[in-house]
């Protein structure tokens, strides 16, 4: 073993989880004297997503937010317009987000890239070993953002999937000051539909279809909303770039543990870490904060953190993501009450899982109850 290549750290996938590791690393100093390896098996990743989130104040560094609102389109026909303070809706494009990770990586000496595809990672007896089809490597700790073979599907599991127009309208018809989330006038079919709409200017905009559902949204079925949607604007317009994408939505990756053996040699991140809410699809945020929060760790030298959540959040997203599968055509009644009962303050705290007790009794109190009950019966019997 004494031959290969050795690495303080590896971190398998340089997407959203294993940048803001690396980033969180290089920032806590703990490069200064360990090297890490960075490698990923797509050489050439592209704009291939949007990253939306809201927070009081940017994730750092700011400059990759390339768009915020601090108003959003509310309650019936999405005509009343409130504020979000203390949150801010920010935007990401993934393209600016590689981009501004790379550039700050670069500078540093004791990373090393390989574009290569991790076929294996495995304990070995003093370190973990990482196999590509090419070469194989050690390293104290290893940090995977992926599967290296595909886990076997959880019963519970649907898709929040979503096509997206980027469209310039001919007349100014967007109030680029405000966005709205979920907007429920669209056909609700067997699924869960709604349109989102960011729009960058007064005649640019991303409209988006998104499905909660158990087969995936096409692209033909998302056209006809969106077209139709458009038509509502009254003007002519042109389709600039098409975004589709598809999120998984299942409590298979939570974690109960809150913290690692510190022992461990391999450490998942990102994805198979949990870091995606199952019943929103959110998690740029969770993983910058579970990379800090394991840079803090490996720093101290202390237990490294899981991406793990309270207990009754993740009964809730249970009990939501059964309602969806099993009466799909509840969810439009359940989210419009939602939104119409609660300030949008206590919405998007809630969906942080930072609400109290008490605030989340007041959301469910307003929510059809008996259908939360049932679903609650159905999960202790299950469990
Ligand atoms: C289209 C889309 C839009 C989303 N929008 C939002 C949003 O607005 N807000 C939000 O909070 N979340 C959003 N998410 C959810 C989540 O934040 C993203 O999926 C996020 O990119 C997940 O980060 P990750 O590190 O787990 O995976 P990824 O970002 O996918 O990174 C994994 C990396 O590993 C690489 N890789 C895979 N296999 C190997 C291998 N064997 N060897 C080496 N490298 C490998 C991949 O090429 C990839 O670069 C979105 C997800 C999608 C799919």
């Amino acid at each position: 073993m004494n031959n290969f290549p050795f690495y303080n750290f590896t971190i398998v996938g340089a997407g959203a989880s294993g940048l803001w590791l690396a980033y969180a690393l290089l920032e806590n100093g703990l490069l200064e004297n360990n090297t890490l390896c960075i490698v990923e098996s797509d050489q050439a990743k592209e704009n291939d997503r949007t990253w939306c989130y809201w927070a009081s104040q940017a994730l750092a560094p700011q400059s990759m937010v390339s768009k915020e609102w601090q108003w959003i389109r509310h309650g019936q026909g999405k005509k009343e317009v409130v504020t979000l303070a203390p949150y801010r809706y920010f935007h990401v494009r993934s393209a600016d987000f590689y981009a501004q990770m790379k550039a700050t990586l670069k500078n540093c000496k004791s990373i090393e890239w390989k574009f290569e595809k991790v076929v294996d990672v495995s304990e070995g007896s003093h370190h973990a070993v990482v196999k590509t089809s090419n070469e194989v490597w050690l390293s104290d700790r290893v940090f995977v953002s992926t599967w290296l073979t595909q886990p076997k599907q959880h019963e519970l599991f649907l898709w929040q999937s979503f096509v997206g127009w980027r469209v310039k309208t001919t007349r100014p018809v967007f109030n680029d000051n405000s966005m709205s989330m979920m907007d429920f006038d669209v056909a609700q079919s067997t699924a869960t539909q709604f349109m989102y709409e960011l729009p960058y200017s007064k005649d640019e905009a991303l409209v988006e279809m998104t499905r909660f559902g158990a087969e995936k949204l096409s692209t033909a079925e998302a056209e006809v909303s969106l077209r139709e949607y458009m038509s509502k604007k009254g003007c002519a317009y042109e389709i600039m770039e098409v975004e589709t994408g598809a999120i998984p939505m299942t409590p298979q990756f939570d974690v109960t543990e809150k913290s690692q053996s510190a022992t461990d040699r391999i450490i998942f991140i990102g994805t198979p870490a949990g870091a995606i809410k199952p019943t929103t699809g959110f998690g740029f945020k969770r993983m910058y904060a579970h990379a800090n929060a394991m840079a803090h760790a490996l720093k101290n030298k202390t237990k490294l953190p899981t991406l793990h959540r309270k207990l009754r959040f993740r009964v809730y997203d249970i009990l939501l993501l059964q309602i969806l599968k099993s009466h799909p055509y509840r969810g439009k009644e359940i989210f419009e009450r939602l939104f119409s009962t609660q300030p949008i303050q206590r919405i998007l705290k809630f969906l942080d899982e930072e609400t109290e007790i008490t605030e989340e009794i007041a959301i469910f109190a307003r929510l059809p109850i008996g259908l939360f009950l049932r679903s609650l019966i159905v999960y202790m019997f299950k469990s």
